[in-house]
């Protein structure tokens, strides 16, 4: 899952996007206003988190933007100002939830979380493919009921081939839901870490779960053809 963080106060950004990357999260920051509906328009995010307060184009007018340019990204507002009014606002200008601050750390992820589970986004939390099962709530992969240790970047990568299995995703797609703008641009890491969950996943008796599909990219599925 892809994350854009809007704000522009150091500690903030830097407490929110720690906590996000370790949780699994690919998150890439915008520190103003403009740059952040700039990173937006650029890129497939699945969630926002907006600062109110920002310099530039304040979280109000970025919201409004993003609205009107029809994106639907699901909106987490981040905010000091805790009046009803103010409330009220953030949620009409098409914000889906909010956060007033300080808030706890635990509290965001929980609401990111039931943010992602919202349709059109899968509403599922344990997700089962062939013999491989992955509780996100959890944070637990299982293969024929044996844990598998992965690492975050793994985590979400498997989450998203999970999440759209027998479906082929692109290099281009899987670079782009599972990691950010730090993105080395050589897609041979995609191909790395495919190398990576594929022997993770591997256990004798199983079949091959992540098939090859060449020249396009990779399908999980429990199917064992390759295409
Ligand atoms: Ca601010």
């Amino acid at each position: 899952m892809r994350v854009l963080v809007v704000e522009d106060e150091p500690d903030i950004a830097q407490f929110i996007c720690q906590g996000l990357g370790e949780s699994g999260y690919a998150v890439d920051l915008a520190v103003d206003g403009l740059s952040g509906l700039d990173y937006l328009l650029a890129a497939n995010y699945d969630l926002l988190l907006l600062d109110i307060l920002l310099p530039k184009l304040d979280g109000l007018q970025v919201l409004s933007h993003l609205r009107k340019q029809g994106l639907s990204t699901p909106v987490l507002v981040l905010t000091a100002c805790d009046t009803v009014e103010d409330r009220i606002r953030g949620l009409d200008a098409g914000a889906d939830d909010y956060l007033v601050k300080p808030f706890a750390f635990s509290e965001l992820l929980a609401r990111i979380r039931a943010l992602l589970r919202r349709p059109p986004l899968q509403v599922d939390t344990v997700l089962y493919v062939g013999t491989l099962q992955m509780d996100t709530l959890r944070r637990e992969v299982l293969r024929s009921g044996q844990a598998i240790a992965l690492s975050p970047r793994e985590f979400t990568l498997l989450e998203y081939l999970m999440r759209h299995a027998d479906r082929v995703l692109t290099r281009t797609q899987l670079a782009e839901h599972v990691w950010n703008f730090d993105f080395p641009g050589d897609f041979k890491v995609v191909d790395v870490y495919i190398g990576y969950l594929r022997r993770k996943l591997a256990r004798s008796g199983d079949s091959e779960l992540i098939h090859t599909v060449r020249g396009v990219g990779y399908r999980l599925s429990a199917m064992a053809e390759d295409v």
